[in-house]
């Protein structure tokens, strides 16, 4: 273990340079769930470090997504830190899927517990992080002005925190309020008495609309391409439920790892084809009404619901035959209904009342492939011959997922080369960990780990871990991936993904949501227990496929 140097600020200036330069071992970018823990670690571990975040507060993603309807889709007591027992004990989950306020109550509550906010700089946004081969260091300046410098830089920025807005014409000619559910105000939002519009129709969307629709004079939804959604089937947790979770965290933790999606779902039944029709009906019927879990479990009622598009088709055929139950209109209800991509192509929704909104009487669905925009004013939307007139304007238009959040940086590695150019054709990342050209650089849950296809606190737990451990292991050497096992890991990555039916729609996973992105799956999809298990394999050998150099070495 060492302990590289004191943290304190030190005096060095040089021309064109900030005042002062803050010297660390390690800078983590991002006080979100990854963010707070690899803080939290590196604090055991003795080392200096500080998290910087463009938020007043902590949370991440949790902080930002505040619009009405917010809520996990993974069960709130597995959405949540496995790395203290007295956290689990003295913590209470209350509903079944936590809502954004509870669980950004939960990571404040984590902040204070173990006393993180004196080593995090809140309201900075990160600009640049250039690695100094003479040094071996990584300086990162943030737009305030400041400048830290520290052996190691660690990206904590999440893979869904770069919010996009639509591409279409004239939309910044729109004169009411516009809000996106990934960056909503702080402030309280009404829309009483206003007639509001929602453009998407992703998760946000989707959790969203049933809320605005409750209190909106009237809401017309903008959809693009309609999205399967299920019942996320939430409710409030009653205290034998609460008991029951709090005596079984220690079982519940090590088994989520041994896990495909590192989520404890309802046991699956096998490959579909195994069962007659009406054993499928049941099973999926079970579990659209929360008799076998609700939300996400749908899709795990079938070992191969996301691998064969042959089985796959019975639960697309399923849903669509509860959307025509719902929706009381049979346009609309077409209209909601998804056609031409496989269901789990684009991620599962799981909502609460959402295809019933649409028989609400103050509800409009704009079909935007039957009757595209075309024109936006000061006033609102015009589709075909119809005038949408708006006071304001949600965009539920979602993110450049993936590498978005790191390309907003301008990250530049050995021979001063850029990530966004290096990424030009799509990310590699050996392991989803690290750059090759980019020593002692760490993401946390990055392009090629499985990520956003995995309950993501395991995961980034595991990664914190890994690289506590990794950073122990070097003594303060350089770490870096080679190119030969960052191709190597892209194109398993790669072969994994064409695995499934994820890559059969235009879906953000592939970057097909951002105009000019290059078409590259960037999770890992071969499950959490053979991607885990091959880390730690790689750590115990020596961390195979990485170069370790000692500093004099370096330069
Ligand atoms: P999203 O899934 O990317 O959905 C964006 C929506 O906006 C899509 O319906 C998209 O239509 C539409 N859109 C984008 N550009 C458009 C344009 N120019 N014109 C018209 N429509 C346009 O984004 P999201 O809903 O924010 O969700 C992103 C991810 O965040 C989720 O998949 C999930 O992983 C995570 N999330 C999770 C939760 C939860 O845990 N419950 C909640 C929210 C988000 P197309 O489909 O045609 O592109």
């Amino acid at each position: 273990m060492t302990n590289m140097n004191s943290g304190k600020l030190t005096l060095h200036k040089e021309a064109g340079q900030a005042d002062s330069v803050r010297e660390l071992d390690v800078v983590i970018v991002g006080a979100g769930f990854a963010g707070l823990y690899m803080l939290h670690r590196l604090r055991l571990s003795r080392r200096t470090a500080i998290v910087i975040d463009r938020g007043s507060d902590v949370g991440g993603t949790w902080y930002w997504n505040r619009y009405p309807g917010a809520r996990c889709d993974v069960e709130s007591y597995q959405y949540s830190y496995g790395f203290s027992p007295d956290l689990d004990q003295e913590w209470t989950w209350t509903e079944r899927f936590a809502p954004q306020t509870e669980i950004l109550s939960y990571a404040q509550h984590v902040a204070d517990r173990f006393d993180l906010r004196r080593d995090i700089l809140f309201d900075r946004t990160v600009e640049s992080a250039v690695f100094d081969e003479a040094d071996d260091a990584w300086v990162v300046t943030t737009h305030q002005g400041e400048v830290f410098r520290a052996r190691y830089c660690i990206m904590a920025t999440g893979n869904l925190s770069d919010v996009k807005l639509p591409d279409i014409d004239g939309i910044g000619n729109f004169a009411g309020e516009s809000y996106h559910t990934g960056a909503w105000p702080h402030h309280a939002v009404d829309f009483a008495g206003k007639r509001v519009g929602v453009i998407g129709t992703g998760s946000s969307g989707i959790q969203c609309i049933p809320e605005v629709a409750r209190q909106a004079e009237h809401l017309t939804v903008f959809q693009r391409t309609a999205n399967y959604s299920v019942p996320a089937c939430n409710r409030v947790l009653a205290d034998e439920e609460i008991a029951a979770i709090k005596a079984d965290y220690p079982n519940m933790r090590a088994l989520v790892h041994r896990t495909r999606t590192g989520t404890i779902l309802p046991r699956s039944r096998g490959p579909l084809g195994n069962f007659d029709t009406a054993e499928v009906e049941r099973e999926f019927e079970a579990r659209w009404d929360g008799k076998k879990g609700g939300g996400s479990s749908f899709i795990a009622a079938f070992d191969d619901l996301l691998t064969s598009l042959e089985s796959n088709a019975p639960a697309a055929e399923f849903v669509r035959g509860k959307i025509a139950s719902i929706v009381n209109d049979p346009q609309v209800a077409e209209d909601l209904t998804p056609q031409d991509y496989p269901l789990g192509a684009k991620r599962l929704v799981c909502d609460t009342g959402y295809f019933d909104t649409y028989n609400r009487p103050n509800v409009t669905l704009v079909n935007l492939r039957r009757t595209p925009i075309t024109r936006v004013d000061a006033d609102g939307i015009e589709t075909g011959d119809v005038f949408h007139s708006l006071d304001a304007l949600i965009y539920a238009t979602g993110y450049d997922a993936g590498t978005g959040a790191l390309n907003r940086i301008d990250i530049r590695g050995v021979g001063g080369r850029s990530l966004r150019d290096k990424w030009r054709e799509g990310p590699k990342c050996y392991l989803g960990l690290m750059v090759a050209g980019f020593p002692n650089l760490f993401i946390i849950t990055g392009p090629g780990s499985p990520s956003v296809l995995s309950n993501v606190l395991p995961s980034i737990e595991f990664h914190v871990e890994w690289i506590d451990r990794c950073l122990s292991d070097l003594e303060g050497r350089r770490i870096e991936a080679t190119e030969a096992a960052e191709e190597d890991w892209a194109e398993h990555v790669r072969q994994c993904a064409e695995q499934t039916i994820m890559t059969k729609a235009d879906n953000w996973y592939l970057g097909a949501n951002i105009p000019g992105k290059p078409r590259v799956f960037f999770a890992y999809a071969g499950g959490v227990p053979s991607y885990e298990k091959k880390c730690n394999e790689v750590a115990r050998d020596g961390y195979q496929g990485f170069r370790i150099l000692e500093k004099e070495a370096c330069a």
